[in-house]
């Protein structure tokens, strides 16, 4: 067998599928397109799942891919087992109701035994146990004797996700020899451990379950298969893991270079060596598609593997940061496949730099306090480290709980995961209710679902604002229907629209579809899979039926100023990235008519003097009244001509390329002004920072920065009549002010400390023993806390050692204040203990240090009772 590398298995599977009709498709990104219910793409079928429940038509109905996937679920296991990496390829070949079981086992066999050469006598398929129909293939047709085929359960051969499409597994496993296995005598296909390895799934969707294990079979099935490309290698290869092969292989070394390790001497360096290795690449991956760090969602899961690959590296006691020179060797590797690694990888390094950078300086003052927590443990005798210590060390010190977790598990210590989970859901519902909420205008979505996917609209907005087209469907706001009528709620679908849907950071057009008959306004337009445009809105009039013919007309002044504002957004990206460099890559954007927002990876906030400039560039080429033109192109013309392009987004074979005289070119489906003259001015109203690496800037252009400066002028008036000026001499009158007020300030000090003698008298009659400790406790009226405290210092001068009580009710409340010298606490006197059991009697309670402490409380009525108490207290501190 001819030991093929990681690059060439890849070409040769695509190779061996085109030649059996399929389309090859490029690995698709790891973040999802229009799919919420994943984090990250996890197999090869997950972007292609629109085809599978058929709500978009495929290009072709065999497709075959190779798709990166991230796995997180398998983290645990990476660096463990000999098979599993958190990023992995999957090879995979795809029939939407084409050809299904029998073809599918075939070409599985024969790639593996004959494209690829592997010996049959080593391959194991396995079938769900009453798939008969698999079983007869791999016996009857392909020849596998009986004892070689195995039937497994629903956990390792049902496919399944709740409601809809599933069906039956085959799997094939590779038999790597004796010396892999476990030594179990019932060691054998389907053991956990590493003889016999799982190569490949095939899945046959062929049922839908109705939610109640109700399955039906359904009329189109499909098949889904998954082999790991790193597990094909390894066994082709014929070495021991995954981080055996050649790809990995270098990187491994590299990951030991660093270290000044050996691999294969002790096991825990081995699995330290074995996670940088894996991480690095789910890293620089990631980072290729567009995430970035953050404390949420997938860039969660970023920093997660970046920090977890940063840790193993102290384990394996490299200094210093290493993480870029890892990825360069990631990049070197597999840029082949992936392009995009190369293409960004000035991006990567400085993210990964910035994070690293981060990271070394929160994990050694993380480790010292949750170090501390440890010893606090130690000394009560617990076992678990509570939910709230958890999130502090998280939340103020930036410490990752996976971190805290794996940390104390090591030491058998546990930590208490509701109370962080807990103490995490408090700062999530505050955040979000902080956040402005978007509120997605229209129906349950799951209606949309039953729309027959071979309608689709087209869009005639770039040179229509008003269009007579045909009705192709209507639903209310939970089901398709024949007609919407006065007052309805729902949405509608017409063959052609001018309307501009929500995309590109875009906001939609809103307007009016309109026949004699009948009126609906649109709210919202929106885009949905297999390019189907839906106007979401209410009836206004009349009624409107399928197949009627309506005039779309769009809101023009609305789409003018929105355009102006795209037109804008596009200048402003071309001139940041001269001022601030070519790192500058879109992190996402919003336009509406009433401004623009652009976000976008820097990693420093931005000087006075670089907003200038940016605002200079984009306000000339303003001036320069630029044409603006739109063309479609080839995806790979339109990169040669160095379109900026978001990276990470999924796009069609054909693009539209915006140009702006020479001066700007982007990938862009959103709508333009026809000159850079019309978009009139520009102006950034703020510029702040949004996460790590990431800014955001806010601007306006003609209508909305005219109505900014009006408001300001307002402003401005208002503040000058208040203070009896006008707008050109408010800044002297401003500065008068605060001359004056400054004055009035050390008057109403000096006023104060005085009236708070007054208001004292002479108290030091009231000074009582308690024991030979000499108290002072004594009411005044009207002191605040900053007061009390004065008057105790002053006090205190007068008393010698002993304590001080003061107590006074200001604004119907009650502020409490003990100090204790020196002298008074060696005598066993303490201020904290003290007032914590005398501010009940106030209706508060508060707390302090030996020496000082303070209190607020509710009830003036209780001020005498918590002044006679503190004498008791006092004795019972003195005496015990
Ligand atoms: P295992 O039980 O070994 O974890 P799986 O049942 O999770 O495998 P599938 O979900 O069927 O695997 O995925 C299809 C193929 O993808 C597998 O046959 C294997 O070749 C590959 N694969 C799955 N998980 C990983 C991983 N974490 N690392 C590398 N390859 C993987
Ligand atoms: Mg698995």
């Amino acid at each position: 067998m001819k030991k093929y590398g990681v690059n060439e298995l890849r070409k040769i599977f695509l190779e061996y599928f085109e030649s059996k009709d399929h389309l090859a498709m490029k690995s698709f990104s790891l973040v999802p397109h229009n799919d919420k219910s994943l984090l990250l793409i996890n197999s090869g079928m997950a972007p292609l799942k629109p085809y599978f429940t058929g709500q978009e038509i495929p290009p072709n109905k065999r497709m075959v891919t190779c798709q990166k996937c991230i796995r997180t679920g398998d983290i645990d296991n990476v660096g463990k087992t000999a098979r599993h990496g958190t990023f992995f390829e999957m090879l995979g070949n795809f029939s939407f109701g084409d050809y299904f079981k029998k073809e599918s086992l075939a070409w599985t066999w024969e790639f593996l035994t004959e494209v690829i050469g592997l010996e049959p006598d080593r391959l194991y398929p396995s079938v769900y146990l009453d798939d008969d129909e698999a079983w007869d293939i791999w016996n009857k047709e392909i020849g596998i004797t009986p004892e070689r085929i195995f039937r497994f359960g629903k956990e390792d051969n049902f496919w399944e996700h709740g409601v809809g499409p599933c069906g039956p597994c085959s799997e094939v496993y590779y038999d790597r020899g004796e010396k892999y296995g476990c030594g179990n005598p019932d060691c054998t296909v389907g053991c956990d451990c590493d003889r016999y390895m799982e190569i490949w799934n095939n899945v046959f969707t062929q049922f839908d379950n109705d939610g109640n294990n109700n399955y039906t079979e359904l009329e189109k099935k499909n098949i889904d298969t998954g082999m790991g490309l790193e597990r094909l290698a390894c066994v082709v290869q014929e070495v021991e893991s995954m981080f055996d092969i050649d790809t990995i292989k270098e990187l491994r070394e590299h990951v030991c270079k660093m270290a000044n390790a050996e691999y294969g001497k002790d096991y825990d360096t081995d699995v330290s060596i074995r996670v940088i290795t894996d991480h690095i690449r789910s890293v620089s991956f990631m980072i290729s598609d567009g995430i970035m760090p953050s404390n949420e969602g997938r860039g969660y899961v970023l920093r997660r593997l970046l920090r977890r690959a940063c840790r193993h590296g102290r384990l394996l006691g490299i200094s210093g940061e290493f993480l870029v020179e890892l990825s360069k060797t990631v990049i070197k590797g597999s840029k082949d496949g992936y392009p995009e690694l190369e293409e960004k990888q000035d991006f990567i390094f400085k993210v990964v730099a910035k994070e690293e950078e981060q990271f070394n300086k929160t994990i050694d003052q993380g480790l010292s306090i949750l170090a501390d927590m440890e010893a606090a443990m130690a000394r009560e005798n617990v076992k678990i480290l509570s939910g709230d210590h958890a999130f502090k060390l998280y939340d103020t010190y930036g410490f990752p709980f996976d971190l805290t977790k794996e940390i104390l598990e090591e030491k058998g210590l546990g930590v208490d995961d509701e109370g962080f989970q807990a103490a995490m859901e408090v700062q999530r519902t505050t955040a979000r209710a902080a956040r402005e909420q978007t509120n997605y205008m229209g129906a349950d979505e799951t209606v949309y679902e039953s729309i027959d996917p071979a309608i689709t609209s087209e869009f005639v907005g770039y040179d229509h604002l008003t269009y007579d087209s045909k009705i192709t469907v209507l639903t209310t706001e939970n089901e398709v229907v024949d007609a919407l009528s006065d007052g309805q709620a729902g949405t509608i679908f017409a063959e052609q629209t001018p309307f501009y849907a929500t995309s590109g950071g875009q906001e939609a057009d809103t307007g009016y579809i309109r026949t004699a008959d009948g009126e609906f306004a649109v709210k919202d337009t929106i885009k949905l899979l297999g390019g189907k445009i839906g106007h979401v809105g209410q009836m206004v009039r009349g009624m409107l039926k399928i197949g009627d013919t309506v005039t779309l007309e769009v809101e023009a002044e609305k789409r003018a100023l929105s355009a102006r504002n795209h037109s804008a957004t596009h200048l402003l990206q071309k001139a940041l990235r001269l001022v601030l460099g070519t790192h500058v890559e879109q992190a996402g954007s919003s336009v509406n008519d009433v401004r623009l927002r652009f976000d976008f990876t820097h990693f420093s906030a931005m000087t006075a003097e670089e907003i200038k400039q940016v605002e200079e560039i984009v306000n000339k080429n303003i001036i320069a009244a630029l044409p603006v033109t739109a063309e479609n192109m080839p995806l790979d013309v339109a990169r040669k001509t160095g379109a900026a392009a978001l990276f990470g987004e999924k796009y069609g074979d054909i693009v539209r390329v915006v140009s702006m005289g020479d001066f700007s070119k982007e990938l862009c489906g959103g709508t333009h002004v026809s000159n850079t003259g019309v978009i009139t001015v520009f102006k950034i109203i703020s510029e702040t920072g949004v996460a790590a690496g990431v800014r955001r800037i806010e601007a306006l252009t003609s209508k909305g920065l005219m109505e900014y400066y009006n408001h300001l002028e307002e402003t401005l008036a208002e503040a000058a009549r208040a203070v009896k000026s006008s707008p050109e001499q408010l800044t002297d009158r401003i500065t008068v002010m605060l001359s004056e007020n400054k004055a009035l300030h050390s008057e109403v000090e000096s006023l104060r400390s005085k009236l708070a003698q007054e208001a004292v008298g002479d108290v030091m009659e009231q000074v009582i023993l308690v024991g030979d400790v000499k108290l002072l406790a004594i009411k005044v009226d009207g002191v605040d806390m900053n007061g009390l405290r004065e008057l105790g210092d002053q006090l205190k001068e007068k008393l010698g050692d002993g304590v001080i009580v003061i107590a006074s009710a200001a604004d119907g409340k009650v502020n409490l204040m003990t100090t204790a010298t020196e002298g008074a606490v060696k005598q066993g006197a303490h201020a904290g203990n003290l007032i914590k059991a005398i501010a009940g009697e106030v209706g508060g309670g508060g707390g302090g240090r030996p020496n000082m402490a303070q209190a607020g409380g509710k009830n003036p009525a209780g001020i005498d009772k918590a002044l006679a108490k503190s004498k008791e207290i006092l004795a019972g501190q003195i005496s015990g």
